[in-house]
């Protein structure tokens, strides 16, 4: 027995089961028949206590602590190849460590969704009904009655308050849990009629076939003349033949029937002709091309930003190194924020490297992302372009991984695993050797602060390709709108805007910054809003027994909302903001027979809506596009001649540090939505704060006069890139438990990290969304200069503190380099 052999008898499985007690590998046993075929990243099915879930092999090992007859064999190899590479292993050691997840949760972030074996607890009514049943009891047991069976953690996520009853009902036997297996998606197989002889024989057969045998004949010749094979339904529906005589041909040795996989392909069809020839580069492009190459040829982990306006070139220096990247036979990734996955996007890396690139985005089907992902574990193509999650793309000879627009949020992802994609490609990078580009008109902080320091490199595109100029932008003062008496949410000058391009039939986009999240207080007669003397970050509104007061909700900082501006007296001081829908209702009403196409998070709900939308504007079937942020990128309308921004101050006074930083990006963006085309645009922009730094900055377009400002305000109010800040949020029913986590959470940190002075621990303080889901909700804020000097402090607070969570029923999550705190 080899010894490679002998370590096949045990397998340590991580189990697809998300619970912290869980959280480690287990052994199985590898039945004989399977020991030459299983491999190190198989998923597998195993047994788990009552039930049967999804698995994957890390590793071999020799012996167990476990004792032999408590070792349970694997049930069955869910695939016939490893679905996770050996680095890909590595990673979800990785993203364990750096954002405190669970095993499972990190192997689940690096599959495609589809692909898991879900085993789900179920509830139904038993049909026992017990004697003394309370209030809660009764209408549980009403709601299983009338329901049917339900998915346990989803019941109680819409009823928290059902825990404990339900538990009661369990133990009364009035209720039951059973488990529910469903396998997900595999390879489509089809059946393919595929002819097994050549032509000559074919025919000499056919002529000897019976006159009355033209069916035969029919199907055969078809079958010929279409390649030798083809699926069996289409060979059916085009000979209208019957199943009878395809079975006749078989007898006959003429055919076969067989099993292929057939691909899901989401652009059948589209991009399979001629290929787009690559741009001559400019000069500047030429520039950031080579220097990427250089970096590429080191085969060494480098990072570098490519800063350019939007239309200054990018995506061409991108295209052209990967195809550098993909001639030298390593592969790369693209990402793009999902937002901006528009079909354009996919079509300008389609129609240059046809089905060379696989695309991951989340409006596949199932199907046709597993099937996506396959091309690109199996080494079929060298191109994946995606949203975040595509930085997982299983390569195994990467060289190039591309983010663009890299200072968008979404970049983050706000459920467990919470990893940044952008630290994941660092990660990667340094396996394979690769090179990471950052692209952006306007970096993020993080990144422009380490360009500048030399920790990555910083490559320039000065000026947009076609030397077209930017449009202008007018900023109007909305207090001297209120001072003359106009109370409208549109400025006379917009309003005049408005008129005018509905007389000339142009097209014109409205942009609300967010859709009706508003917590913060702003004096609509001079501007003034409560902000944190320490923080600098707006204070939200909150209740406390039924008094009204604003609070930090990064370091706890309270104080009493008051009825007049504590700055000029004016009365006109309250909540700030409006919806989408209002705004709808008020152009309808003060433009009447203007069309108006709406998008929102409510208009885009379902598929493909999003997509719709866009093009019946642009087809003009609108006249007013008004929208949140998901207007503001990748869109291109040439009919556009105004750009009308309803109110900067939304996301200038998100309770947020980064507020600043987003209101620049956000502006700059929009105003880069017109003038691209002949057309002269304009860009009106109304704000209560015109003298604000980051919308002065961002009307000329000057990102580094911005960054200068806002890198010293960084480091005077430590926060990052100074330090990373990572945030635990408590839950509860009852606010007082709530609090009482976060303060147990702030109470065990300060514990564990007395006079550090590389670390800053916050107040627990109440959360900006303050109640979600029925749960009260608490922060608990702490900085510091080196995760690597406090993860192991942070996890034992998190363990101790989510235990304490649990006990009561409560939850306690946590968000390391929490990039949104709400
Ligand atoms: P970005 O990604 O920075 O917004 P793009 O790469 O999309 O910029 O370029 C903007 C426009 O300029 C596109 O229409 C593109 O086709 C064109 N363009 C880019 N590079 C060149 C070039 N070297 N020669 C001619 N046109 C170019
Ligand atoms: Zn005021
Ligand atoms: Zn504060």
């Amino acid at each position: 027995v080899s010894v490679q052999q002998a370590r096949r008898y045990l397998a340590e499985v991580i189990v697809d089961v998300n619970a912290r007690e869980t959280d480690r590998a287990y052994h199985y046993a590898i039945p004989e028949e399977w020991r030459e075929r299983v491999f190190i990243g198989m998923r597998v099915l195993v047994p788990f206590g009552p039930r049967r879930v999804e698995g994957y092999i890390v590793s071999f090992a020799q012996e167990s602590e476990t004792p032999a007859d408590k070792i349970r064999p694997i049930l069955r190899l869910l695939d016939d190849y490893p679905a996770l590479t050996p680095e890909l292993i590595e990673l979800s050691e990785w993203l364990c460590e750096r954002y405190l997840c669970t095993r499972a949760q990190a192997v689940q972030a690096l599959l495609p969704g589809g692909m898991r074996l879900r085993s789900t607890l179920v509830l139904e009514a038993s049909g026992k009904i017990p004697q003394a049943l309370d209030r809660q009891e009764r209408e549980i047991l009403a709601y299983l009655d009338h329901q049917g069976p339900q998915v346990k953690t989803e019941l109680l996520n819409h009823h928290p308050s059902w825990r404990r009853p339900l538990a009661r009902l369990l133990e009364k036997g009035a209720v039951r849990e059973r488990y529910v297996e469903q396998t997900g998606v595999k390879e489509k197989r089809v059946t393919y009629a595929v002819l097994k002889m050549d032509k000559e024989t074919l025919l000499e057969k056919l002529d000897r076939l019976q006159a009355n045998a033209f069916k035969q004949k029919e199907v055969a010749l078809w079958l010929l003349q279409h390649g030798g094979s083809a699926r069996l339904r289409d060979l059916l529906a085009a000979t209208k033949a019957s199943r009878s005589t395809v079975a006749a041909l078989r007898q006959r040795g003429i055919l076969e029937l067989e099993q292929r996989e057939e691909r899901r392909n989401p652009y059948e069809g589209r991009f399979s002709g001629e290929r787009e020839k690559k741009l001559v580069l400019t000069p500047a492009q030429a520039r950031a091309y080579s220097a990427i190459m250089d970096m590429l040829k080191t085969r060494q982990a480098h990072t570098a930003l490519l800063q350019g306006v939007t239309g200054s070139g990018k995506t061409e220096v991108y295209l052209q190194a990967i195809e550098a990247c993909v001639q030298t036979g390593r592969q790369a990734i693209v990402l793009v924020p999902e937002i901006a996955l528009t079909p354009q996007m996919v079509e300008r890396f389609k129609r240059r490297f046809g089905d060379e690139v696989a695309v991951l985005h989340s409006r596949l089907s199932p199907g046709e992302r597993y099937d996506e992902w396959r091309r690109i574990r199996r080494g079929e193509v060298g191109i994946a372009v995606g949203a975040r999650s595509a930085v997982f793309a299983p390569f195994e000879r990467l060289g190039l991984i591309i983010i663009d627009e890299e200072h968008e949020l979404s970049y983050k992802q706000e459920e467990n695993p919470k990893y940044h994609a952008r630290e994941v490609a660092y990660f990667r990078a340094l396996y394979h050797g690769a090179t990471v580009v950052l692209g952006s008109a306007t970096p993020s902080l993080e990144v422009r602060f380490a360009a500048a320091k030399g920790r990555i490199s910083h490559i320039v595109l000065p000026e947009r390709v076609n030397q077209r100029a930017l449009p202008p932008v007018e900023i109007v003062d909305m207090r001297a709108e209120l001072r003359q008496g106009n109370r409208s949410i549109f400025s006379r000058r917009l309003y005049e805007a408005i008129t005018e391009k509905l007389a000339r039939r142009e097209q014109m986009i409205l942009f609300l910054n967010r859709r009706g999240y508003a917590t913060f207080i702003l004096c609509r007669a001079c501007g003034y809003v409560a902000r944190c003397p320490s923080c600098d970050v707006s204070l939200t509104y909150h209740y406390l027994n039924s008094l009204p007061i604003l609070r930090c909700h990064y370091c706890g900082h309270a104080e009493e909302a008051v009825g007049r501006c504590p700055e000029c007296g004016s009365p006109h001081i309250r909540n700030f903001g409006t919806g989408t829908q209002k705004v709808e209702e008020e152009l309808l009403r003060q433009f009447p027979g203007a069309r108006v196409i709406r998008m929102d998070v409510d208009t885009t709900a379902t598929k493909g809506s999003h997509e719709r939308l866009l093009r019946s504007f642009g087809r003009r079937e609108g006249d007013i596009l008004l929208g949140t942020q998901m207007i503001a990128k990748g869109l291109d309308f040439p009919g556009v001649t105004l750009v009308g921004i309803l109110t900067a101050d939304t996301s200038l006074n998100l309770p947020d540090f980064r507020a600043a930083e987003r209101t620049f990006q956000l502006l700059t963006q929009v105003a880069g939505r017109v003038g691209r085309h002949e057309a002269p645009g304009e860009v009106i922009l109304q704000t209560y704060h015109p003298e604000h730094y980051a919308i002065q900055d961002a009307v000329v377009q000057d990102y580094e006069r911005f960054f200068q400002k806002e890198i010293q305000i960084r480091r005077s109010l430590d926060y990052p890139p100074f330090w990373e800040m990572t945030v635990f949020t408590a839950a509860h029913e009852l606010q007082e438990e709530a609090f009482r986590l976060a303060k147990e959470t702030e109470r065990w940190l300060r514990r564990s990290f007395a006079d550090d002075p590389d670390v800053i621990i916050h107040e627990a303080t109440a959360a900006p969304l303050s109640r979600l889901q029925g749960r009260y909700r608490f922060h608990q804020v702490i900085k510091y200069k080196s995760y690597r000097k406090v993860k192991k402090e942070l996890l034992a607070a998190y363990l101790h503190a989510r235990a304490k969570a649990r006990k009561v029923d409560g939850m306690l999550t946590v968000d390391v380099n929490a990039q949104m705190v709400l």
